[in-house]
């Protein structure tokens, strides 16, 4: 499959350089030009710091090419009904987002990992995947806080990675 990056914000250029070659083993990567956040999107306050809605993304990334598009961001993101979400995705659709901003805590090697591991769990919903929260090490495990994100693989399980399989066939990989 065609998968285009589209940074919004201000995305640490190594978070992207490290998801072009991770996400290569799934797909062709191409990145594409990075934009701030649209003024339009629906936001929030929460601590004294802007939130936004994550599916804003996925609608404003209708003109990208690319069989799938994930936008990455430096700002945090929720979802209705939740404090915070690290990433957001359309079940078979061709969108998702992952942010940041909450990934760089704990040095340099986390804030790489964690990207990673969220993108692909984005990405595996947009590939039919839903959550697999009945198997730890499989990226596709639902993750609440940091500690779910650093403990899960990057890696889909075997039931999981047969599925996304099945998806990336049809889309002629
Ligand atoms: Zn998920
Ligand atoms: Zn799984």
């Amino acid at each position: 499959m065609n998968l285009t990056i589209k940074p919004f914000g201000r995305v640490n250029p190594k978070v992207l350089e490290y998801l072009c070659e991770e996400l290569h083993d799934m797909a062709e990567v191409s990145l594409s030009a990075p934009q701030t956040v649209p003024d339009s999107f629906v936001r929030r306050n929460r601590d004294g710091e802007d939130q936004f809605l994550a599916t804003e993304f996925e609608k404003a990334m209708a003109p990208e090419k690319g069989d799938r598009v994930l936008a990455v961001t430096d700002v945090d993101l929720f979802d209705h009904g939740l404090n915070f979400v690290f990433g957001h995705a359309t079940i078979r659709d061709r969108f998702a987002v992952i942010s940041i901003a909450r990934f760089g805590s704990d040095g340099p090697e986390k804030l790489l990992e964690r990207s990673a591991k969220t993108a692909i769990h984005e990405l595996g919903h947009t590939l039919g995947l839903y959550h697999d929260d009945a198997n730890l090490d499989c990226v596709m495990h639902f993750s609440e806080k940091l500690e779910d994100t650093d403990r899960k693989g990057r890696a889909f399980c075997t039931r999981c990675n047969a599925v996304a399989a099945s998806t990336l066939s049809r889309l002629g990989t």
